[in-house]
């Protein structure tokens, strides 16, 4: 366990050297539990977002993309379940008045307080909704919470998208957008988290076929997380829910789990949520939220399949799985490098830059041929630029960063009008002509072998 808290510690340290993450407000003494993408960070979150929209929205025929907003009607938490049900058992210790989620305590069978050893209240529930209000003044501003999921955006839409789309049952309504939790305890850098993405999926089905489309969402959410991401098939299971477990609305549910440092845990929830969630709206709004099939003249509440995702937990399993760590170094590199080196194997599709430029020298021509060919490049992917320091070391600044593809200006380039690129997994190089430099890399990233 203590390497695996030295690989958290290196992880959450290379994350804000390299740009990936800060510590929100750092500069006031940080805000437990929220935190700021840095540059690569966002580009890191983007890729996957587009990943997930490209695969669930984009390539599909039956799934229809919404945005739906953060603020929302009181009522519908009513109905959703949340006021009355979103708690979490809240514990103090009575010494160091640190809190803590009574059940994660006892899961890890800890009694006593973890930091200090002190004893621990009683537990009491605690509402994780966050709450802001609206209105112009005090007096007449009403409470509203702010979205604790994006799926209750998504339920009450269910008749609009049905109806604009002509959509016919089963189909999909996808999603990605801020919540916000008033989770308790942040042990573990971006896993747990008060301000987060989800990525949510509400695939609406007849009754009676959801336990087929239950099956279909689950490999087909193992299958995005392995060849999408490219998470290792090794460190991902499949956790299915006792029954006991089961929220009352809940006929299966399954976690995809990660293998964290601190754990295996809960990366992805698929569940299936059954008539819950429209019928509960159809009561509180008073409107019917059914559908009718135009085949048969049948009319029912669809099943829903819910696959939920949070995009910071996912983008910490896409840093631990790049994170590879080579002994002594890599043969390129001069005598007097021979420390251990970092590399961030991302697969190509999530690698936040995409390609370097190396000029050789920081003189023209080489350094216009590079301008150059960066600006051509950008305007399909995220291109870094670099001209300081060996090659070697302009190498291990992108190794670190995970960009899969380096490319050198040398003298050469000015007679034979070609480049060399450098592969970051296999570090083998190859001649490719300028010219024909947009569809290699486009090949490349594609076909991409580590
Ligand atoms: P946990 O038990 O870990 O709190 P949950 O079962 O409450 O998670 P869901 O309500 O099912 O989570 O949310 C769906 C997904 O949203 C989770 O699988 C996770 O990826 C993500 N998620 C939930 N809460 C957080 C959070 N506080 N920070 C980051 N991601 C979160």
């Amino acid at each position: 366990m203590p390497q695996e808290q030295d690989r958290m510690e290196t992880i959450v340290s290379l994350a804000k050297q390299r740009g990936f993450i800060f510590q929100s407000s750092e500069l006031y003494g940080g805000m437990a539990g929220v935190y700021d993408l840095g540059p690569l960070g966002i580009e890191l979150a983007n890729n996957i977002k587009k990943q997930w929209w490209q695969k669930i929205v984009q390539e599909r025929d039956d799934v229809y993309g919404l945005d739906s907003q953060i603020l929302m009607a009181s009522k519908i938490w009513e109905a959703s379940g949340h006021v009355k049900s979103f708690v979490e058992p809240l514990t103090e210790c009575k010494s160091c008045h640190k809190r803590f989620r009574a059940d994660h305590l006892q899961e890890e069978g800890v009694t006593q307080c973890p930091e200090c050893n002190g004893e621990l209240t009683e537990p009491r529930q605690f509402n994780g909704m966050l709450q802001t209000h609206v209105g112009v003044t005090q007096e007449d501003s009403d409470s509203v919470y702010l979205r604790p999921e994006t799926a209750q955006g998504i339920f009450v839409n269910f008749d609009n998208v049905q109806k604009a789309m002509r959509a016919k049952v089963p189909f999909g309504i996808a999603q990605i957008g801020k919540a916000f939790r008033n989770e308790i305890t942040f042990r573990n850098f971006i896993f747990r988290v008060r301000e987060f993405e989800q990525m949510e999926l509400e695939f609406f089905v007849k009754p009676g076929t959801d336990d087929e489309w239950f099956a279909y969402w689950r490999t087909f959410c193992m299958d995005f997380l392995i060849n999408d991401i490219g998470l290792k098939k090794e460190h991902l299971h499949f956790r299915d829910h006792e029954k006991a477990e089961l929220c009352f609305y809940s006929k299966a549910t399954t976690d995809i789990e990660f293998e964290y440092p601190f754990g295996v845990k809960e990366l992805w929830g698929i569940a299936n949520r059954q008539a819950y969630d429209l019928t509960q709206h159809s009561t509180y709004s008073g409107q019917k939220l059914e559908y009718l099939d135009p085949a048969t003249g049948e009319k029912y509440i669809p099943f829903v399949i819910e696959p939920s995702v949070g995009v910071s937990r996912l983008m910490l399993a896409a840093l631990l799985n790049a994170y590879t760590v080579i002994e002594g170094g890599r043969s390129m590199t001069t005598s007097a490098n021979k420390d251990a080196e970092v590399v961030l194997k991302f697969h190509p599709s999530i690698a936040p830059v995409k390609a370097a430029i190396f000029p050789l020298s920081k003189k023209e021509p080489l350094t216009q041929i590079a301008h150059d060919i960066c600006a051509t490049l950008r305007k399909q992917w995220v291109i870094q630029y670099d001209e300081s320091g060996s090659i070697g070391r302009r190498y291990r600044r992108q190794d670190e960063i995970g960009t899969p593809l380096c490319i050198t200006v040398d003298f050469e380039s000015v007679e034979d009008n070609k480049v060399t690129v450098r592969h970051r997994d296999t570090m083998e190089q190859e001649r490719v002509a300028i010219d024909e430099l947009k569809l290699y890399i486009q090949e490349k990233l594609q076909n991409f072998s580590s």
